[in-house]
């Protein structure tokens, strides 16, 4: 067991975990709060985008009234617009002409390449691209040197 200081009363508790914040009293009502924020903010949300209103169909032109956050088109419109949706052109192209290589760099490396990158008005893709034509070209001449 160890001894942590709840973070909403100030009072010494104890917990067997490495982590605890809130004391047995105040995690309940913290998880109540968290439970009402979460209820308000899906109720903002919906008031956002609009569940329960007339909405105009992109699709046919027609009124509908929606039901959910995301809807864009009414219910007839549904299925042809989501296939439409589904179709992602640049997607397939990627996969059409381009293989995928999966790269492990030290953590924090990466975010260091990408700021590099943009520094040199480059992106980390073509980077790593020249790093590998340059390895091949390296590798390669120590295949010949031992042969
Ligand atoms: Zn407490
Ligand atoms: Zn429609």
């Amino acid at each position: 067991m160890k001894t942590f200081i709840c973070k909403k009363c100030g009072k010494e508790f104890e917990s067997p975990g490495n982590y605890a914040y809130y004391c047995v009293d105040c995690r309940a009502k913290r998880q109540t709060e968290r439970t009402r924020e979460y209820k308000a903010k899906k109720k903002n949300n919906e008031a956002i985008k609009g569940v329960g209103q007339a909405d105009i169909c992109k699709f046919c032109g027609k009124a509908y009234i929606r039901t959910s956050g995301n809807q864009k088109v009414c219910d007839n419109c549904r299925e042809e617009y989501n296939k439409k949706s589904n179709q992602k052109p640049h997607d397939n192209y990627v996969s059409r002409n381009y293989d995928v290589v999966k790269v492990y760099v030290k953590k924090g490396e990466r975010a260091k390449l990408k700021e590099f990158a943009a520094q040199c008005h480059t992106s980390v893709n073509e980077i790593v691209n020249y790093g590998i034509s340059l390895a091949v070209k390296e590798f390669s001449k120590s295949i010949k040197e031992e042969k």
